[in-house]
């Protein structure tokens, strides 16, 4: 296991940082009368400032992930919280990160306007992850490394025992990013938080549960690590309507899993229709709720879907992916709708 000193990994001036403190900050309790926030006493409940560290909701999720909710950050989307990892540990100009490559693009747009230098670790030719690129591109101003199973835009999960080692070694901060776990759930690593106090696990409300619209986004990390990211966001990061609007939609479970399974025997279907067209040359594994497709001729295809009312995403000019797009399995019409128009590109 790897001990890590987070006094070490912090910017100066974040260690330092007396953050803003708000009235909520200053008296939490219950009162009936509310005179220290300067806001408007009328048009309730929106007047009111909301909860900023949003308890109500996390301790919702802390029974749905079964984790405490003090190793729980919620931000505006998991942009927020990758961009906050930067802010509090990476010195602009001097510092770098390690991001697998290819993968989700955020890492390295946070990183550029953070002035951090992304140093890439290419996946192995099958989309697995090479342990050894990654730790050999590590040097002594690595503060994060990126990692994202199942991967976008490859769609596979990341093995386990390839992930181990990195945990181990690395004295920095290993992200690895979860956005559609629920697509593949018995391979998350929550359950692994206590045994490495150097991991954090990014997820998402955007894909399997249907909320990207409420930008809604979770990282889960030991409590000191959440403090961090406490210390520096916005005060009131998440407004009201996306807190209760999530409370309203995690009543349950039911719909989630209820989709996640349409889409997973979606996915199944939609690859053997894929398969049946002669321009089709491989459908990669996936875990996720999408196909990267390997097709002849990508760029004309990607046009040719979009004049019939159809878009995918050409992944074509990505490293390892040449030749690919990458296609979201749809609710069943919209999957007609697509293997139609490309099998109609074929007569
Ligand atoms: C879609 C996606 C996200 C989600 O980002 P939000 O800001 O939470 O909507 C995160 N990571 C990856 C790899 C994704 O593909």
């Amino acid at each position: 296991m790897s001990q890590i000193d987070l006094n070490k990994l912090l910017r100066a001036n974040i260690k330092q940082l007396k953050p803003y403190s708000s009235a909520r900050d200053e008296f939490s309790g219950t009162a009936s009368v509310f005179l220290d926030a300067n806001e408007n006493p009328y048009n309730e409940p929106y007047n009111r400032y909301p909860d900023p560290l949003q308890r109500e909701l996390k301790s919702r999720i802390s029974q749905i992930k079964g984790v405490d909710a003090a190793k729980i950050f919620l931000g505006n989307g998991s942009d927020e919280p990758i961009d906050l990892l930067f802010r509090a540990f990476c010195e602009p100009g001097k510092d770098n990160i390690v991001a697998m490559e290819p993968s989700y693009g955020m890492y390295t747009v946070a990183a550029d306007i953070n002035n951090i230098k992304v140093k890439p670790a290419l996946l192995n030719s099958d989309y697995s992850l090479n342990t050894d690129t990654v730790l050999n591109a590590v040097d002594e101003h690595t503060k994060l490394i990126f990692l994202c199973s199942p991967n976008n835009p490859t769609a596979n999960l990341l093995k386990k025992e390839a992930i181990e080692p990195i945990l181990d070694r690395f004295k920095g901060l290993v992200i690895i990013d979860e956005a559609y776990i629920d697509f593949a759930p018995e391979a998350t690593w929550l359950k692994q938080l206590d045994k490495y106090p150097n991991l954090v696990v990014l997820q998402t409300f955007s894909k399997a549960w249907g909320m990207a619209a409420i930008r809604l986004g979770m990282a889960f990390a030991a409590t000191e690590i959440i403090q961090v990211l406490n210390k520096i966001k916005y005060p009131y990061n998440l407004n009201i309507l996306t807190q209760q609007k999530a409370m309203e939609l995690l009543k349950d479970d039911v719909k989630k899993t209820n989709w996640v399974d349409a889409i997973l025997k979606e996915r199944e279907r939609l690859k053997g229709e894929l398969l049946s067209i002669p321009y089709v040359e491989q459908i990669y594994p996936s875990d996720a709720n999408f196909l990267l497709v390997k097709v002849k001729d990508a760029d004309g295809i990607y046009h040719k879907l979009i004049d019939n009312s159809v878009i995918v995403r050409n992944r074509s000019r990505v490293k390892l992916c040449q030749g690919s797009l990458r296609i979201t399995v749809g609710t069943p019409e919209e999957n007609i709708k697509l293997i139609t128009a490309l099998t109609a590109l074929n007569a």
